[in-house]
């Protein structure tokens, strides 16, 4: 028991592979237990379940999954977007074929398996200072911390599962590196920088700046050495825009001369191999990446200039939730789960680097954890690891001033218990839902055996991804491309009357494809009006409205799939429609208001957001305003499914009308314009017009058509 004695307290020890092994496993296991509370929790909801399988919970995770079957499958389309070359696709379609379990329970719990690993490089790096009990206990806690779990979490089927454990084995691998000073464990940071910037491409920022601390870290606490140039030598060529191959052959060179020629590399020879490599580094376009994130998160304003600067469309940043800022305590509750144990761990961490500088090298992970209160709270995971590992630190640190050793044991239980109650609370209570339901995808499901692989199906960006996975269709937008010029006409199509949103729908499709085809650089509208020989984009729009227009040649069928769904950010789909393409201002925002909730009273119809109803007079309160109502629609299913509409007309002279939706017990309210625009009348009313549209799917959560030009 005596050799163990230390794994109480601050004093280094050397834990037995063995006892380095157990911790590791208890971690893995621990982590991955947490993980199945959601799964205990959705067992038996039987519309989260599709093929004997819960489904995943993240959009993003359907493209992955499109590329992986696309691989297993041996073919898919030309232009279809699909990712087979992703790492992600790749490595599970690896899984894929290798394991004996359905494609549906593999991405389910990829996260799950391959999240957890974390703990392995956090050991490890505790035990570098021969520490491995910090590690112990900054593993059990940064595996299930808060922002850590939301984005490892079983379904979350992204790159993510595996974005933050790689960078910590870098970061392990370079401080081993510097604390070992041993040229044969240098390829090591070339594997996994090389498997980091594979698997992630944006990983090149926060490579580029481990690279600049080392060299810091070097002239401040190692300069007598020059060893550590040898790993900023292997770090640069690493992260150099060369095929890996190549890399690899050039480090292993390398490596041969460190290993066994010796005594030819000196200083002079090691600083000319450094120039060389940085020389490598910018010119294979080592700059580049770094300046079109400057772009993207600063420079990125709500609208953006499209390539030749003839149009301004709308800008998406606005839209996406994750870019904006965050308040402190969120950003402390995501990166520890609690407002003290984030201060009490950043203590930690500084503790740590005071008494091993070492850990300096964890710098840019803090940092870029940090980063999310100025950059939105994608970024607060990068942190996780490096502040569990701070307040484990301090855990232990704390428990070594007491000297009775029971008591400090116990300190270390209850402390360690302490800081995971709130990360496991927040799991418990964190019940997110899959991102589509059983009904949904079914629809999809049959739509594959209706639609062909090559046809387009034209909807929202948010769906994209899972249209192309369940329907292994094409589509115009998807959660990866959905900037500002290719949303606005799949927003104008959804968003104007039936005639001008099928030629629309044509032309987007037809261009789409001779874009890829012929490999245009221009936007789609300004490739259309140069072959229709419009210059005033109104002008052109306006065409549109005939039903004489003339459309390009059919390549291809088109559907519409219009989800239930989308009533409740349909505004938002609309905002990308109503910009002055000449100027970028935005035109007025039409009237729509979805109300799935509403409160009825005997007079008064509450319908939120300070919008009600006066019952008798048909009055609405809109704020201050009052407005008579044009139209009071009921539309609901009958038992066989059959849509019946009653309307009444109570003034014709207004310009908004009521909609109440039976069967799904919500209002809309909205303006004559957006009552007429082809999403309301197609979904809401089934009301299509025969010779532009044929009804294929007709289902309470979505409806799709295919257009007949
Ligand atoms: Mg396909």
């Amino acid at each position: 028991m005596n050799k163990y004695n230390n794994l109480f307290s601050l004093k280094e020890n050397d834990t037995t592979i063995k006892t380095l092994f157990i911790m590791m496993v208890i971690a893995y296991l621990f982590s991955i237990a947490i993980r199945m509370i959601w799964v205990y929790q959705f067992q038996d909801q039987s519309s989260f379940h599709w093929n004997d399988q819960i489904m995943i919970n993240t959009n993003d995770g359907y493209w992955y999954a499109e590329g992986a079957r696309d691989i297993l499958n041996g073919y898919h389309q030309k232009h279809d977007l699909s990712p087979v070359n992703t790492a992600v696709s790749i490595i599970t379609a690896f899984f894929g074929k290798i394991l004996p379990i359905s494609f549906e329970t593999l991405i389910l719990y990829m996260p799950t398996f391959l999240g957890s690993l974390l703990v392995v490089p956090l050991i490890l790096i505790a035990r570098i200072f021969k520490l491995t009990h910090v590690g112990f206990i900054a593993a059990l806690f940064a595996g299930i911390t808060w922002s850590y779990y939301n984005r490892t979490m079983t379904g979350y089927y992204d790159s993510d599962m595996l974005n933050i454990v790689l960078p910590t084995f870098v970061l392990w691998s370079i401080m081993f590196n510097v604390n070992k000073k041993r040229n044969r464990y240098l390829p090591l940071v070339a594997i996994f920088m090389i498997l980091y910037s594979w698997w992630y491409p944006q990983s090149y920022s926060l490579h580029l700046s481990m690279v600049a601390l080392l060299f810091v870290y070097t002239f401040i606490f190692d300069s007598k050495e020059s060893f550590n140039f040898k790993i900023i030598l292997i770090m640069i060529i690493s992260m150099s825009m060369i095929s890996w191959v190549l890399k690899l052959s050039i480090i292993g060179l390398l490596f041969l001369i460190f290993h066994y020629k010796k005594e030819i590399v000196t200083k002079k020879i090691l600083f000319i191999l450094l120039l060389l490599s940085i020389g490598l580094l910018v010119f294979t376009g080592g700059i580049a990446p770094i300046w079109i994130k400057i772009k993207g998160y600063l420079l990125g304003g709500s609208v953006v200039a499209n390539q030749d600067g003839q149009f301004y469309y709308y800008g998406i940043l606005k839209t996406v939730r994750e870019a904006g800022q965050i308040p402190f305590e969120t950003f402390a509750n995501r990166i520890s789960g609690h407002t003290i144990t984030f201060i009490l761990s950043t203590i930690g961490y500084l503790l740590f680097v005071i008494r091993y500088p070492l850990m300096w090298l964890a710098l840019p992970m803090v940092g870029l954890g940090f980063l999310a209160l100025q950059g939105g709270l994608r970024f607060t995971v990068y942190a996780v690891p490096i502040n569990a590992l701070g307040i484990a630190f301090l855990i232990v640190w704390v428990a070594d001033f007491i000297k009775d050793r029971k008591i400090a044991i116990f300190f270390m239980a209850f402390a360690s218990v302490l800081v995971l109650v709130p990360n496991i609370k927040h799991i418990i209570a964190y019940k997110v839902p899959t991102v589509f339901n059983k009904n949904e995808v079914a629809i999809l499901e049959d739509l594959k055996k209706k639609a062909g692989r090559e046809d387009y199906v034209l909807s929202w960006w948010d769906y994209g991804y899972p249209i192309r996975y369940y329907s292994d269709v094409k589509t115009l937008i998807d959660g990866g491309k959905h900037a500002g010029d290719v949303n606005f006409p799949v927003s104008f199509a959804l968003g104007v009357e039936q005639v001008p949103a099928v030629n629309m729908a044509r032309l987007i499709t037809e261009y789409t494809e001779k874009a890829y085809q012929e490999k245009l650089k221009d936007d789609y509208l300004s490739l259309m009006m140069k072959d229709y020989g419009f210059t005033e984009p109104d002008d052109f729009l306006e065409a549109l409205l005939s039903d004489e227009f003339k459309l390009p040649k059919k390549s291809r069928d088109v559907y519409f799939y219009l989800p239930y769904k989308m009533l409740s950010i349909f505004p938002t789909v609309l905002r990308f429609k109503n910009i002055n393409l000449k100027d970028g201002s935005s035109k007025q925002d039409p009237f729509f208001y979805f109300a799935p909730r509403f409160q009825d009273t005997k007079d008064i119809l509450h319908l939120g957001s300070g919008i009600s109803m006066d019952k008798k007079s048909a009055t609405l309160q809109l704020g201050q305003q009052k407005v008579q109502v044009k139209r009071f629609i009921t539309v609901g299913y009958d038992q066989k499914g059959k849509l019946s509409k009653n309307e009444q007309i109570v003034n014709p002279n207004s310009n908004i009308s009521i909609i109440f939706m039976k069967s799904y017990n919500a209002f809309l309210l909205l303006d004559e314009k957006m009552y007429n625009s082809s999403y309301i009348q197609l979904f809401v009313f089934d009301n299509y017009d025969k010779k532009l549209f044929e009804p294929v799917i007709m289902s309470p959560y979505a409806k799709v058509y295919k257009i007949k030009k």
